[in-house]
């Protein structure tokens, strides 16, 4: 059996959540290894390399805010593919010396709370065992895959790829395809791969209420003046808007505009791309149902627009009666996925209810990730109580600021369940919390404090939050929403964000900070 390597911290993953752990933890002077399931960096962005895959928010923003990575480093486009997000991890190495304190090919697959000696004991799947004060969770909100569970499957004598696990010499052209998906993943593949394909049939259970990307390219010299002027000014900004990106969601309530107003305020987010129809949009779009039938009207009149000479697949994809309410369900963002790409759409299934057999050379997975929590449930995590956490929140997540969990001391996690996650743009949340646990370490370490655990009241009040906040919207109203846990069979139906904004969200935890970490149990050093 092999040696116990003690840390002071240990990480789970080396996304952009593990890397800002490191790269700052390291600073406190404090022992810090990255454990990583991948042979590299990237997290997500190592994991997703299907055809297609490229961020959804818009830079200059999606990318760590310290002036020492962002200076020398120049994006190519607004929203950057899979290959060129991978190119960044390896500049920040590069810059910072990410992989000397990652052990990569390390999947954990337990971790013990030891009371007695405060410490967490981690297990790899090869059996290696370590030790460390703290456990950080950076284990991202989609990496644990999700293959609905299709009778049959197992019979397809052609190729079966689910979209996170795609391989490197998957040649798709001239086949037939079919694809069964059209969530974010689905809609950036379908787009790329329909133009090589003998024939594409996508599989659509749901319309993805997808909007304009409006893709640019970054020119170098426009770039150097941005971040000359502007660069330190967008990074804080970031934090003052809802959803961590750089439009913001407009008080203004949607029927309190005329109708000329409406018309020209949608247009100009229509326009402007991206996320600016939604989380750029009127605020109320998400409480009044009134509100959101403008914004879905408006959305369905543009989609239809694109396809004029197609009234049926103009009902598939964009019905006249909404299927749920607009951006309930996260929107994704397309480039030509509503032009000629999209040659047959039948209902779900491989064989159709009207008994249609549809053959494929390859057969491609869009079926998703459990997500927010299958990161955090797929490792054995026992705290003081013994009992896994995976069996703690088979009854609803419970969690205290989206960090923190009772019974689970001296451990946190990084844009996972209950914090502003989905909801918001990757790196600005992760900065958040990541700086706010460095500071909460920082604080034990002067104090002597050896660990901190939440209260169950104080996780029951923040958890009792977000459900109110997530029921006074209509975010429940999607039957098949990851948002709310319900694209898992068996996952308990639930507000899995907390959906109120990023300055709301960085206010309750600096509220607890500056309170001396108010709504947990501390605990000194005996000596
Ligand atoms: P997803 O949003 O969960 O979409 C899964 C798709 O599979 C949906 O269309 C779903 O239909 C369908 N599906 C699931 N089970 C099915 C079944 N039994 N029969 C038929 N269809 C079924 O997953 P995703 O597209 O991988 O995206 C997940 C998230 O990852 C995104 O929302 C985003 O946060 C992230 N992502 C981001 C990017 C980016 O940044 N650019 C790219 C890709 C993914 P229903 O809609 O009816 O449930």
């Amino acid at each position: 059996m092999s040696e116990t390597q003690e840390y002071d911290v240990l990480v789970v993953g080396s996304g952009f959540a593990g890397i800002h752990q490191l790269m700052n933890l390291r600073k406190l002077g404090l022992t810090v290894k990255i454990l990583e399931a991948g042979v590299d960096l990237g997290g997500t962005w190592y994991h997703n390399t299907y055809p297609g895959c490229r961020v959804d928010s818009m830079n200059p923003v999606y990318q760590f805010s310290d002036p020492e990575l962002w200076r020398d480093w120049s994006w190519s486009e607004r929203y950057p593919g899979w290959k060129e997000l991978q190119e960044y991890f390896q500049y920040v190495d590069r810059k910072v010396g990410i992989k000397r304190d990652v052990l990569f090919s390390s999947r954990v697959v337990s971790a013990v709370w030891d009371d007695s000696v405060d410490r967490w004991m981690l297990t790899t799947e090869d059996g290696r065992v370590f030790r460390s004060q703290f456990l950080s969770l950076c284990t991202g909100v989609g990496s644990k895959h999700y293959i609905p569970d299709f009778k049959g499957l197992d019979t397809f004598k052609g190729q079966v790829h689910h979209t996170s696990k795609w391989p490197t010499d998957c040649d798709l052209q001239g086949k037939k395809v079919g694809i069964i998906g059209t969530g974010a993943t689905g809609v950036q593949l379908i787009q790329e791969i329909a133009p090589i394909v003998e024939h594409l049939t996508v599989f659509q259970r749901t319309p993805n209420y997808a909007l304009p990307m409006r893709q640019q390219k970054i020119n170098p010299e426009e770039d150097e003046k941005l971040k000359n002027n502007l660069y330190s000014i967008l990074f804080s900004r970031r934090l003052q808007t809802f959803s961590g990106l750089l439009c913001d969601l407009d008080p203004k309530p949607t029927l309190d505009a005329t109708p000329e107003e409406r018309t020209l305020f949608y247009e100009d987010k229509w326009e402007k791309g991206g996320f600016h129809f939604w989380v750029g949009s009127y605020g109320d779009l998400f409480f009044s149902q009134q509100a959101n039938d403008e914004a879905y009207a408006f959305w369905r009149k543009k989609v239809r627009e694109r396809i004029p000479d197609h009234p049926e697949l103009q009902e598939k994809l964009a019905p006249m009666k909404p299927p749920h309410p607009f951006g309930v369900k996260r929107p994704c963002l397309e480039q030509r996925y509503f032009e000629d790409v999209i040659e047959e759409i039948t209902p779900n299934g491989l064989k159709t209810s009207d008994g249609t057999e549809h053959s494929f050379d390859v057969l491609v997975l869009a079926t998703g990730f459990d997500m927010v929590t299958g990161g955090i449930t797929s490792i054995d995590i026992r705290g003081q109580d013994g009992v896994p956490i995976k069996e703690k929140w088979e009854e609803g997540v419970r969690t205290y600021l989206g960090m923190a969990s009772a019974t689970y001391p001296n451990m946190f996690w990084i844009y996972g369940p209950q914090s502003p996650c989905s909801f918001s743009n990757g790196p600005t949340t992760i900065e958040l919390t990541s700086d706010w646990i460095i500071e909460c370490i920082r604080y034990m370490k002067d104090k002597r404090i050896s660990s901190i655990v939440p209260t169950e009241e104080a996780q029951n009040a923040y958890s009792e939050q977000v459900d109110v906040l997530g029921a006074a919207a209509l975010w429940s109203k999607a039957a098949t929403s990851w948002y709310m846990a319900c694209n898992i069979p068996g996952k308990k139906p639930q507000m899995l964000q907390f959906p109120g904004g990023i300055p709301a969200y960085a206010k309750l935890c600096n509220d607890s900070a500056e309170n001396g970490y108010k709504g947990f149990d501390m605990k000194r050093f005996s000596a």
